[in-house]
C-alpha cells in the first residue's frame, strides 16, 4: 500500500510538469470554435496554474449568482518566487507605502469581458496565457502580467448559456437568425444590469468593490479593458478620443499612442483593418479606461467588431463574415503586443509612474466637506474602497470655491471631512471632487458632470491652499439601551442610514409613524419627517422596546426617548399629523420596453441598499388586474408605447383612484404626458421646439457639421440647482434647495393641480457639466419631481433618474419618501 502511495505521487508530479495543455487541447475544440462556459475558463487557468511554474491563480471574490471572481498572476517563476516584494516595491515607488525601492519591473493588467455578451474576449484571454508561457517567456523576465479572465461571469454566462442554447449547427450567419437577437436584458450588465464598465469610481457593484481590492494592492502601469463593438466597426484601440481629462499626463497621452503604434504593426501585417483616437474619450472616471488613468496607469480600450449580435459567425453589411475566431485572434494579438510594449518600456514605466503620484503643483489643495454625519460616512466608504485618504478639521474657516453658492465664499470647517489633492491618488481625487471638469470637446461619450460634493449632498469648500486635518472623525456610533418607559421614541430623517432602519422595522411588523410637521417633546425639537415609534401603535408586541433598540443599534440610529406623548408644541404622538407608514406592497415592471439599466438600479436598490422586497412584473405578464395586491408601481425609465396604451391606462387609472400609487422614472415619465387625469404636459419651449424642426422646410447645416449643431440639443449629464418644496413629504429630511443630476432636456411644465416639489423657475442655472444653449433654455420653468393626485391615489414623476448607476446618494431619499411618506393616507387591510 505504502509503495503504491509513492508510485502515485511520482507519476503524478511528472505528469505536473509535463501535461500543460494548449486551450484546444484541454477544452476539446479550437478557440472560436464555441462558447466557453465561464466554469470551464476558470478550469482551464485551473489547469495551466498546476501545470506551469510561471502562473499563479487566485479568487478574488464571488459575483452575485455565485460565479467565481479570479486572476492569474503570470510571470517568471524567480519573480514569482519574489513577487510580494516586487508588488511592494510599486508601491513604494507611488509612495502609497513607506520604504525605498527602485523597481524595473513592468506590470500590466489584462481585464477581459467585463460586457458579458462582448465574449470574444475570454476566448482571447485562454490563448494569451498559453502563449505567453509558452512562446514569450523572455518578456516576462522584467514583467508581471495579470490576467482577469472575466470580470462579468454573470453576464457572460447568461450570454454564452442562452447562444449555446440557441445557435444553429453549423452557425448561421444570417443577420435575421435567432442566434444574433438577444433576448431582454441581453449579456452585456451584472446580475442587477449594471454596465460595470461605468461602475470602476461608484464601486456599487460588488464584482468592483472585490476588484479595486486586488487592484489597489497592485496599481498596474498598464491596463487594459477588452471590449466589443458594432460588427460593421473593425477594431478600435488606443490612442483615445478628445476630450481627455485634464490630469492626464504628456507622458501618458504619448505611451498609449506607443502602444498603438506597435498594434498597428501586428495588424498590418495580418491585413486587419482599425480605428484609433475616435469616439472613445477619456472624461468620465469611472470607465476601465479612466479610472486606472487616473490612478497611474496607461489604461487601454480595446473594442473589436462583434458585440451579442455576432455569434460563431456573422454577414457584416459589408460582405465579410465576421467570425468568433477572428475576433479572438485579435484580442490575443493586441494583449500580447501590450506585454511586449511593457516588458521593451519597464524602466521607463517606473520612472514616470513614480512622478505620476507627486501632485504639488495641483491647483485645488484640499477639498473639506461638511453636513449631515450619515452622509459622510458614505463618503469616507466610498473613499476606503479606493485607498484614498482623508482627516477631519479640528475647526477654522477655510475660503475657496464654495459649491453651495458656486462662488468664492468661506466656510466654518469644525468637523469637516478633509480630502487632500497632493496625496499620491490626488489626480483621482481632483477628478472626483472637483467643482467643473474642463471639457476640451463636448461631444464625449458619457455624463461630463460627478462632482462628489452634489453627488453625496454636502456643504463643500475647494481650497488652494492645504488644510490642516487633525481633528477627530465627528461621526458617532450611537448605542441606545432598552427602555421600556416610554411613551414613544423620535428617530431624524435625514439620510439613507435613516431609511434602512425604517425598511428593518417595517420588515419587523414594528408600526411606524412619521411626522408632516416640525415636533418638539421634553425640550428637544424634530424637523419634518421624523420617525415616531409608540408604544400605543405596538402595544401587542410585548418584545417592542427591544426590538426597536436592537434595529436601532444595528443602524447606528440614535433613538429620543419621550416619556410622554404630549408635545412641546402642540402636534402630539396621536395628531392627525403623524401618520401611520404603511408597510407598502411594491411591484415594479422589468423586461421588454423597460430600461434594463434603470430597472436593474432600482431592483438593486431595493434589495442591496434599502433592503425592502419588491415584486418584479415582467411586462409580457401586466396587466392592470395584476396591481390588486399592490399598493406601489414602480416604472424605471423605458420606452412603454404599446405596454401603456389606452386601454392599460384605464385600467390603471381605477387602480390609483382606489389608492394605488405610481412612481414613475425618468423615460416612464414620458407615458403619461398629455393624457387625461395626469396633470403632466411636456414644456411649451420644447414642444415648439419639437415643432419648428418638423415644420422646417430645409436644413444649411453643413454635413459636416452636423454631429456639432445636435450639440445645441444635448444635455450629456449636467448638474442643475433646483429648488424644493420642503414643506411636501418627499423633500422630507432636504433644504429648500437639491442639485439634480439633469441626463437630457426633456421638460416638463409645472403641474396645474398637482404639487410641484422640484422645480426650475426661471432660466436654469447650471452647476457643472455641458448642456448644449438650447436644452438648457428649455428647462426654464419645468418640474423636476411632482406629485399629481387622482382620486385617493397618486403619480409621482421623476425627470430625473435619481438612482442613475446608483451613485447620486443625495438623490436616493426623494425616492424612499416617495415610497413611504407621500400620500400615505390610504391603510393597508
Ligand atoms: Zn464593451
Amino acid at each position: 500500500m505504502k509503495n503504491f502511495l509513492y508510485l502515485f505521487i511520482a507519476v503524478f508530479s511528472i505528469s505536473a510538469t509535463a501535461q500543460l495543455q494548449s486551450p484546444e487541447a484541454f477544452l476539446g475544440y479550437e478557440i472560436g470554435a464555441q462558447f466557453t462556459r465561464h466554469a470551464d475558463v476558470v478550469n482551464y487557468f485551473e489547469h495551466v496554474a498546476e501545470n506551469s511554474a510561471m502562473v499563479t491563480y487566485a479568487e478574488y471574490g464571488k459575483t452575485n449568482e455565485r460565479r467565481p471572481l479570479t486572476y492569474a498572476i503570470v510571470s517568471t517563476p524567480e519573480n514569482l518566487a519574489n513577487i510580494e516584494t516586487i508588488r511592494k516595491n510599486n508601491l513604494i515607488n507611488a509612495r502609497l507605502e513607506t520604504g525605498s525601492a527602485n523597481p524595473e519591473v513592468a506590470i500590466v493588467w489584462l481585464s477581459y469581458n467585463v460586457h458579458g455578451n462582448e465574449a470574444s474576449s475570454t476566448e482571447a484571454a485562454m490563448a494569451t496565457v498559453y502563449e505567453l508561457i509558452t512562446k514569450k517567456q523572455a518578456w516576462l523576465e522584467n514583467t508581471v502580467v495579470i490576467i482577469d479572465p472575466c470580470v462579468n461571469p454573470d453576464g457572460r454566462d447568461r450570454y454564452a448559456n442562452w447562444y449555446n442554447q440557441v445557435k444553429s449547427t453549423p452557425y448561421d450567419v444570417l443577420q435575421t437568425a435567432a442566434e444574433h437577437n438577444e433576448p431582454w436584458p441581453g449579456g452585456r450588465p451584472n446580475h442587477y444590469l449594471f454596465d460595470l464598465n461605468r461602475d470602476w469610481a461608484w464601486a456599487t457593484q460588488v464584482e468592483s468593490q472585490q476588484r479595486l481590492k486586488i487592484y489597489n494592492q497592485w496599481m498596474p502601469h498598464i491596463h487594459v479593458d477588452f471590449h466589443e463593438q458594432g460588427i460593421n466597426e473593425p477594431y478600435y484601440f488606443a490612442p483615445a478620443a478628445e476630450p481627455f481629462h485634464e490630469v492626464i499626463t504628456d507622458f501618458q497621452r504619448s505611451f498609449q499612442t506607443d502602444i498603438g503604434k506597435n498594434h498597428a504593426k501586428y495588424f498590418d501585417q495580418e491585413g486587419w483593418l482599425f480605428f484609433t483616437r475616435e469616439r472613445f474619450d477619456l472624461l468620465y472616471p469611472s470607465y476601465g479606461d479612466t479610472y486606472p488613468t487616473f490612478m497611474g496607469a496607461i489604461g487601454m480600450t480595446y473594442e473589436q467588431a462583434g458585440h451579442g449580435r455576432a455569434g460563431l459567425g456573422i454577414n457584416t453589411d459589408e460582405g465579410f463574415v465576421l467570425t468568433l475566431k477572428d475576433r479572438a485572434a485579435h484580442h490575443t494579438t493586441t494583449g500580447l503586443s501590450t506585454v511586449e510594449m511593457g516588458s521593451k518600456n519597464a524602466t521607463k514605466l517606473n520612472t514616470e509612474f513614480k512622478k505620476f503620484f507627486i501632485n504639488s503643483d495641483i491647483e485645488y489643495k484640499s477639498y473639506v466637506l461638511k453636513g449631515n454625519p450619515d452622509k459622510l460616512k458614505a463618503l469616507t466608504n466610498l473613499l476606503d474602497k479606493h485607498d484614498i485618504k482623508y482627516g477631519f478639521s479640528d475647526g477654522g474657516n477655510v475660503n475657496g470655491f464654495n459649491y453651495s453658492q458656486n462662488k468664492n465664499a468661506s466656510m466654518d470647517a469644525t468637523g469637516a471631512l478633509v480630502v487632500s489633492a497632493t496625496q499620491p491618488k490626488g489626480k483621482m481625487v481632483k477628478a472626483l471632487f472637483e467643482p467643473d471638469a474642463k471639457l476640451s470637446d463636448p461631444l464625449t461619450y458619457d455624463i461630463t458632470a460627478w462632482s462628489i460634493p452634489h453627488a453625496y449632498g454636502l456643504d463643500a469648500v475647494a481650497s488652494k491652499t492645504t488644510v490642516a486635518a487633525n481633528g477627530r472623525n465627528p461621526y458617532v456610533k450611537e448605542i441606545n439601551q432598552v427602555y421600556a418607559g416610554a411613551a414613544g421614541y423620535l428617530v431624524k430623517w435625514n439620510s439613507m442610514s435613516d431609511a434602512r432602519f425604517l425598511a428593518e422595522l417595517l420588515q419587523n411588523d414594528i408600526k411606524v409613524r412619521f411626522s408632516e410637521k416640525d415636533l418638539s417633546f421634553e425640550g428637544k425639537t424634530f424637523d419634518k419627517g421624523t420617525l415616531v415609534i409608540t408604544k400605543s401603535d405596538n402595544r401587542s408586541n410585548i418584545e417592542f422596546a427591544a426590538t426597536v433598540t436592537k434595529i436601532a443599534n444595528k443602524h447606528e440610529r440614535k433613538l429620543h426617548a419621550s416619556n410622554t406623548s404630549f408635545s412641546d408644541n402642540r402636534t402630539d404622538f396621536g395628531s392627525p399629523d403623524i401618520k401611520l407608514i404603511n408597510k407598502q406592497r411594491i411591484a415594479m415592471l422589468r423586461g421588454d420596453g423597460v430600461s434594463s439599466l434603470s430597472f436593474g438600479s432600482l431592483w438593486h436598490f431595493f434589495e442591496q441598499d434599502l433592503k425592502y422586497p419588491v415584486t418584479n412584473i415582467d411586462t409580457g405578464d401586466f396587466s392592470a388586474a395584476s396591481l390588486k395586491n399592490f399598493d406601489i408601481l414602480v416604472l424605471p425609465s423605458g420606452w412603454y408605447g404599446s405596454k401603456l396604451n389606452d386601454e392599460a391606462i384605464d385600467g390603471i387609472k381605477d387602480w390609483v383612484r382606489n389608492g394605488g400609487k405610481i412612481i414613475a422614472m425618468a423615460g416612464a415619465v414620458r407615458s403619461f404626458a398629455g393624457k387625461d387625469g395626469f396633470d403632466l404636459n411636456q414644456n411649451k419651449a420644447a414642444e415648439d421646439d419639437d415643432e419648428k424642426k418638423e415644420e422646417s422646410k430645409g436644413n444649411l447645416t453643413p454635413y459636416d457639421q452636423r454631429e456639432r449643431e445636435n450639440v445645441k440639443d444635448l444635455i450629456t449629464g449636467s448638474i442643475y440647482k433646483t429648488t424644493l418644496d420642503a414643506s411636501h413629504p418627499m423633500a422630507f429630511g432636504y433644504g429648500d434647495s437639491y442639485y439634480s443630476l439633469k441626463l437630457g432636456g426633456t421638460s416638463y411644465q409645472f403641474l396645474e393641480n398637482g404639487y410641484n416639489v422640484g422645480y426650475i423657475k426661471g432660466a436654469p442655472e447650471t452647476v457643472s457639466g455641458f448642456s448644449g444653449v438650447d436644452a438648457k433654455e428649455g428647462l426654464t420653468d419645468s418640474m423636476t419631481f411632482g406629485e399629481a393626485r387622482m382620486g385617493s391615489g397618486s403619480i409621482i414623476y421623476f425627470v430625473d433618474d435619481v438612482m442613475f448607476r446608483s451613485f447620486w446618494e443625495n438623490g436616493k431619499l426623494l425616492f424612499v419618501n416617495s415610497l413611504f411618506f407621500v400620500n400615505n393616507n390610504r391603510f393597508t387591510l
